[in-house]
Order: C-alpha cells, then structure tokens, then sequence
C-alpha cells in the first residue's frame, strides 16, 4: 500500500485530495492546523497541528512517505491576498512551512513531495491586458509577480528545484489557475469569484442587485476541483518535474461569470460594481506545456463546474437560513 502525507488537509484541495488519494488506494495522514469546515477527514490519521512548527512537521514526517502534497499555505480569495494587510504573515507563514517540510522530509527519505504553486507568480505586466494575458511557463521571468503571496510562491518554487538538485529529492510543481467547486470556502472572506458569485446570487432574490468588485471586464479562467486533482496525479506519476501550468483556458469575464452563476438559478438580477481588490486584469491558463508532458489537458466545460458549485453553496445559503 502505497503511503501518503496531505499537508494542508483541512483545506479545500486538501479536504478532496484525500478522498481522491484514499480512493485509489494509499494510506493517507492528513494535517493541517484547523480541521475541514465543510466535511469530516476521511484520511486513516488526521494530526491538528501547526507546520511552522518544526517539532510538528518532524511528528507528522515519521517515515519515508511515498508521497507528501504539500498544500498548506496562508492564502485566500482578492480580500485577503491583495488588501496589502496581510502581506508579512502570507510571507512568513507559507515559507516557513515550505522550509520546515523540506528539511524534514530529506532526513526522514521521503520519496517525492508535490508542491502546488499559483498562477499569481506570473508578472503583472503580461496580464494587463484582459484579451491577452500571457501565462506561459517559460515568460515567469523577469519575474514580476502582482502580490506577496506570489513572490512567497515563486520563492518556494526555486527552493523546492533547489532541494531536487542538491539533496536528490524528487519533487513535482503545479501552478494552479484558479481551482473551484463544492467544499471550498464561500462566506468568509478567503472565497474565489466562482463562489463569491454563486453565493451573491443564491442570497439574492430574482430581479435583486448583486454587487461586484470592479467593473467585471477583467478576465479569468477557473478550473473545476476533480480535474485540478486528475491534473495533479497524472504530473506526479509522470518524470516531468514542472513547474506546469494546471488551469482551463476558457477565459471568462467577471460579468460573465456571474451572469452565468445567475442562468443556473434562473435568476435575472443586475450588478453593482463597487471599488475593491482586483489583482490583474486579465489571466488564463496555458495549455501548451502540459499537453506536451502529460499528454493531457482538463477539459470540461466551466457551465459543469459552476452547476455543481452553485448547487452547494445555494444548499448552504438554505441551510443558514433555516
Ligand atoms: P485552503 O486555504 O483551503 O487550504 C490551505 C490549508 O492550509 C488550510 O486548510 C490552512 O488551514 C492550512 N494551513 C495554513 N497554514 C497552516 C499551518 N501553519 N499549519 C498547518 N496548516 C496550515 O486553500 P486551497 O484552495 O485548498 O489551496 C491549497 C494550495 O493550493 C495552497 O498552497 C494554495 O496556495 C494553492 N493554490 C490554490 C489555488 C486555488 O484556486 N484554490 C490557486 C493557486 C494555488
């Protein structure tokens, strides 16, 4: 049996990778410094702990894993990542994390970590445009990231490639584009347009007013859970080390996001656009890369995703209610 370690468990991806893990297969200890909001662990071993803390990350890493994923990060939707007020704790928090883990895992022979990255390393300047965002992997430099929790990113990233080369661990990176669907945060202040959208719309009446940050013409593309986790997979069980793009490439405004969020609920309401944290105004996954090494790319449609999405967080909004 094939043993896996999920740091940052209690989190959304986590929470879903150690089904999926399970699933196939693998004994599964998942960690993470809050337990699951939405769901009860399904991993054979869950430890609450913090992974700042190197006594933690040595209690947790006992033995040659297989396979560690290494989630854990302070992070969070546009409020959280681009208000500027919580740019030292993202910093502090997610490299000491990164760094802990590594160490530990070399001593204790850990076979292979992945590491997921983000989208938001890429510079600002190719993502000015929201017709023609550019998110090659090769144009990640000169590096020029948007947020401090891009630079964070970028940083691990390097020390992960560091760590493959200088101490012989395999290592896998992905940068993620947006990942949604059911289980995620929605109402606390950490959730991604998908949600925040499905939400706005689910507590609002037909022919109500949602409100939106900014005029709703920067562009996205988000890519649904189960194939953020297919993509993952398929890249650890490949040679290719990364960092690859796992993202759609159907890129959609804001305004179309909710308007498509509002079809699923048969709603017509309108949008008042309000100031707030925009991030880039344009960004889109590309494809080329992955399709190349993994010989795959996800493929379902945006509608899927959102419909699943929607009908989660509507049963939510129900429940609260009541
Ligand atoms: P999440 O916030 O739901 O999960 C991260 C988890 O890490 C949380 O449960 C949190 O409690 C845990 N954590 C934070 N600090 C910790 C600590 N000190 N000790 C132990 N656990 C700690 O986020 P997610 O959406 O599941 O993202 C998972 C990973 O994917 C993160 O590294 C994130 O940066 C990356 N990522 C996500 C997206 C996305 O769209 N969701 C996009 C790009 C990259």
């Amino acid at each position: 049996m094939k043993t896996a370690l999920v740091c940052g468990a209690g989190g959304f991806i986590g929470g879903h990778l150690v089904k999926r893990l399970k699933d196939e297969g693998y004994w599964v200890r998942g960690v993470d410094i809050k337990t699951h909001e939405y769901v009860k662990s399904t991993a054979h071993e869950f430890v609450k702990g913090d992974l700042r803390d190197p006594r933690l990350v040595e209690k947790v890493i006992d033995q040659p894993f297989d396979e560690i994923y290494q989630l854990a990060a302070d992070m969070g939707g546009a409020g959280f990542v681009f208000s500027g007020e919580n740019d030292a704790d993202i910093m502090h928090n997610s490299a000491m994390i990164n760094l802990n883990v590594m160490e530990v895992s070399v001593k204790a022979d850990v076979k292979k970590i992945f590491y997921s990255s983000s989208a938001c390393m890429y510079p600002e300047r190719n993502q000015m445009d929201p017709d023609n965002p550019n998110c090659a992997e090769d144009s990640a430099y000169p590096a020029e990231p948007d947020s401090e929790y891009g630079w964070e990113k970028l940083f691990s990233e390097r020390f992960y490639l560091a760590a493959n080369r200088n101490y012989g661990i395999d290592i896998r990176i992905a940068r993620f584009h947006n990942i949604f669907g059911p289980e995620g945060s929605w109402t606390d202040g950490r959730e991604k347009a998908p949600a925040a959208m499905c939400r706005k719309v689910a507590e609002t009446p037909d022919g109500g007013e949602i409100e939106m940050w900014g005029d709703g013409s920067q562009t996205r593309s988000f890519l649904y859970i189960d194939e953020c986790l297919e993509g993952v997979r398929r890249l650890m069980d490949s040679d290719f080390i990364g960092p690859v793009n796992i993202g759609s490439d159907e890129m959609v405004s804001i305004n179309q996001l909710a308007e498509m969020a509002m079809d699923i609920a048969c709603k017509k309401q309108t949008i008042n656009h309000i100031p707030g944290p925009l991030g880039v105004r344009g960004r889109n996954s590309d494809n080329t890369l992955i399709k190349e090494k993994l010989g795959w790319a996800p493929s379902w449609t945006l509608r899927k995703g959102m419909e699943l999405t929607y009908n989660w967080i509507a049963a939510q909004v129900k429940n609260k209610r009541s």
